[in-house]
């Protein structure tokens, strides 16, 4: 049976917005020694913007824009959001509307970008890996802030700047886990190095990983997962569809509720309500009170 405690803890961390799916994952929280972050939506907002649009080889600013726009219209990624207001916001109300039929071949590539056919041009937008493959000469930029490349018909076309915001309680959220007993901080991102090795700083995270496929972060937490000694747990916390595998691996995963993606919510032992990482640390207090009343 289970101890009455438990409904305790259980019901007293939901009123703090921390849904913990059954008591296991209550005990599991006191343990834990490890937490793991993604990056994107979970320690920052996950609302980008365009902060610069690099046009080249002869396009102009609203070109590049306006093709991106349209070619990401397809995708729900944050960076892909972030381009499609941009558009809306700058060109939108002035220029011809998006049409579904502009574009007439669509692929998502994970962790690197897209791929589209947008009025009859082949185009991709993503990251320098995206254009690497897609074996398209192009710019490495040395800016801060992550890049969205963009080539049409196998010509670089420029660049688009786009920057995310720490979200504001992010940093108080490392230095209570730090509090409250946790070893180790981490970020795993898709992201570029520069913009993890600036989020990291800022945080005070113990460690960060940078340029990983979804299936890197797989591998990652596996490997916490083999270090850690059998009574010290690992959490991981994310928001995206992408981020549902690593959730499903970890002792303890966590979701953010209000923005997170149905499968991250649907595989998380713990929901957080209102999205704010500081619950991570308020989970785990609750857990060991709720442990020292029931033992
Ligand atoms: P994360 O959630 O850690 O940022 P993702 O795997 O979702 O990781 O994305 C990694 C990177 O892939 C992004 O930073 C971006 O550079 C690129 N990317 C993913 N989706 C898109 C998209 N729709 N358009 C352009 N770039 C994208
Ligand atoms: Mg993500």
């Amino acid at each position: 049976s289970i101890p009455l405690g438990y409904f305790g803890g259980v019901g007293g961390a939901a009123k703090r917005g921390i849904l913990v799916k059954g008591s296991t994952f209550l005990d599991a929280l006191t343990d834990v020694r490890t937490v793991i972050f993604d990056k994107t939506g979970t320690l920052t907002e996950g609302v980008f913007q365009v902060t610069q649009i690099a046009p080249y080889n002869g396009y102009s600013e609203k070109e590049v824009l306006t093709t991106a726009a349209i070619a990401e219209s397809q995708s729900n990624h944050p960076v892909a959001r972030s381009i499609v207001e941009a558009y809306d916001n700058e060109i939108g109300a002035s220029d011809i509307t998006l049409t579904n039929s502009d574009v007439t071949d669509y692929e998502e590539i994970p962790g690197h970008g897209i791929r589209a056919k947008v009025r009859g041009m082949e185009v991709f937008a993503g990251n320098d890996r995206l254009l690497h493959k897609a074996n398209i000469d192009h710019d490495t930029c040395n800016v801060e802030g992550t890049v969205v490349h963009l080539a049409i018909d196998r010509k670089y076309a420029g660049y688009i700047l786009i920057a995310d915001k720490i979200k504001s309680d992010a940093a108080i959220a490392i230095a209570r886990l730090k509090k409250a007993g946790v070893t180790e901080t981490v970020m795993l991102t898709g992201d570029n190095r520069v913009v993890a090795r600036n989020v990291a700083d800022k945080l005070g995270l113990d460690t960060y990983k940078a340029e990983l496929l979804p299936e890197d972060k797989v591998d990652a937490i596996e490997q916490y997962l083999r270090q850690s000694d059998k009574k010290s747990k690992v959490a991981f916390v994310g928001d995206g569809i992408n981020d549902a595998p690593v959730i499903a691996r970890a002792d303890v995963g966590m979701a953010m509720g209000a923005l997170g993606s149905d499968a991250a919510i649907e595989t998380a032992d713990v929901v957080l309500m209102d999205d704010a990482p500081s619950k991570v640390a308020e989970a785990i207090v609750i857990a060991r009170k709720t442990h020292s009343i029931v033992w």
